[in-house]
């Protein structure tokens, strides 16, 4: 398994002896058509030349340079890697697992060993980058282990405990006895402007690459209303304002659209689900620059598991559940009217990550806007535009290709039948290569 993992190791050995030719490596991928990200218009009949793990060049034409290896997808339509802007990787589907149960008894060393698995489902979705918007120290050990080629994954940005306060959508206690804690239970909790600097500055310290922050309550946690601010104007800019000092940015998941225009004010860099928001939040958010990652499919998982296994989740959340599902998809019309920015985000860990296309194309986002959601404008939401979410010049190459045309039969963006990170083929007639042979479906 992973014998190309051994060449490195050859490489080394021989340097020991004088000086090795450079370990470089070309391949020329021919592309019956391209996607490339940026907007522009499909190209058909391009050559994608790699070096190493990036993308060197794209020519017109089927043709490779001498000593080139050539992957042929010249049937198929090639685009830039998937991005999903809003994970948790180590999140099993609620119609499988009780919730109190799970937490109850899964620390996060278990935690890491199911991320560990469902990052290697989403890379053979196509997704080969991912932000974790909420998570602990699993997150960072499995993009750690991730980064240092120990297990396949999506490239990982990720945030550790999503910072709210007391009582809020991110207090571990709520719905338990609240005798009972545990450390890191507190990892998040923001009472005032001074713990919100602390935090920030202690994620960072542990690995974060993004802040969360939940200035409002929220569906699937006990005892908050979604309805309802719960962290002041001034914890919000003190969250924001340090993180951006560290060079973070701040993802918000907030629900009503007073909250959202004050987050928007605060200078959050994206609005998670945003499922209240008014025609004037969206405006501020369009002059703001801020990002819209709408999540349609947590509501539709979770919605379902309200439904069929309301005893599964936590404690009295099914009723929060059944009664906003519907807003998310009402809202996407007006925020697609309004001309925000948004990027793909699906708010899940196990399960599908190609569901979000078929949720935002079937309430009414165009094919080709729900793949820039989910490449170029992903990238710059995470800030890593200059390396992913696009097929040009100095990008990783890291693509995926379907066979036939995803802008009129989008059911295709469910099945990718190719998967490149790095360069390195992970997925190939829509089956799992010897880079991941055992990969979970
Ligand atoms: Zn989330």
């Amino acid at each position: 398994m992973r014998c190309w993992r051994i060449l490195p190791a050859i490489m080394a050995l021989a340097s020991l002896a004088g000086p090795a030719p450079a370990a470089a490596s070309d391949t020329a991928i021919f592309a019956g058509t391209l996607i490339d990200g940026t907007g522009r218009p499909p190209q058909t009949g391009v050559t994608i030349l790699l070096h190493d793990d990036r993308i060197a060049a794209i020519t017109s034409g089927l043709h490779a340079p001498a000593g080139a290896a050539v992957i042929d997808l010249s049937h198929e339509t090639v685009m830039p890697g998937f991005i999903d802007c809003h994970v948790h990787i180590a999140a099993r589907l609620p119609s499988r697992t009780n919730e109190t149960e799970y937490r109850l008894t899964h620390n996060d060393i278990n935690r890491a060993f199911d991320g560990a698995v469902f990052v290697r489902q989403m890379l053979q979705q196509g997704f080969t980058s991912a932000r974790d918007v909420g998570g602990g120290d699993w997150t960072t050990a499995v993009r750690d282990a991730i980064d240092a080629g120990q297990i396949p994954g999506p490239r990982l940005w990720v945030s550790l405990e999503p910072l709210g306060p007391t009582a809020g959508h991110g207090d571990e206690h709520d719905g338990l006895d609240a005798a009972l804690s545990h450390p890191g239970w507190d990892n998040g909790l923001v009472d005032s402007v001074d713990e919100a600097r602390l935090r920030v500055r202690e994620h960072k310290r542990r690995g974060a690459t993004v802040i969360k922050m939940m200035p409002s309550g929220g569906i699937a946690s006990s005892g908050d209303d979604p309805r309802a601010q719960l962290m002041t104007n001034e914890e919000m800019k003190a969250v924001v304002d340090t993180a951006h000092s560290l060079g973070l940015k701040v993802a918000a998941h907030i629900y009503p659209a007073g909250a959202i225009e004050n987050a928007v004010r605060a200078g959050v860099d994206s609005v998670e689900h945003g499922s209240f928001a008014t025609a004037q939040t969206f405006a501020l958010m369009k002059a703001h620059g801020t990002y819209l990652v709408p999540t349609l499919t947590v509501y539709d998982v979770f919605y379902a598991a309200a439904r069929d296994t309301p005893e599964l989740l936590a404690p009295g959340t099914a009723k929060k559940e059944l009664a906003n599902d519907l807003l998310p998809k009402k809202n996407l019309k007006l925020a697609l009217s309004s001309g925000v920015k948004i990027a793909y985000g699906t708010d899940i860990g196990e399960g599908d990550h190609a569901m979000e296309f078929r949720l935002l194309i079937d309430n009414g986002m165009a094919p080709a806007d729900a793949i820039l959601a989910a490449t170029s404008r992903a990238a710059d939401l995470i800030g890593a535009a200059d390396r992913i979410g696009s097929v040009q010049p100095g990008r990783f190459a890291d693509l995926v290709a379907v066979s036939g045309d995803p802008l009129t039969d989008h059911a295709l963006l469910d099945h990718v039948d190719f998967v490149m990170k790095g360069g390195l083929v992970y997925r190939r007639n829509g089956a799992a290569t010897e880079a991941d042979p055992d990969a979970p479906k």
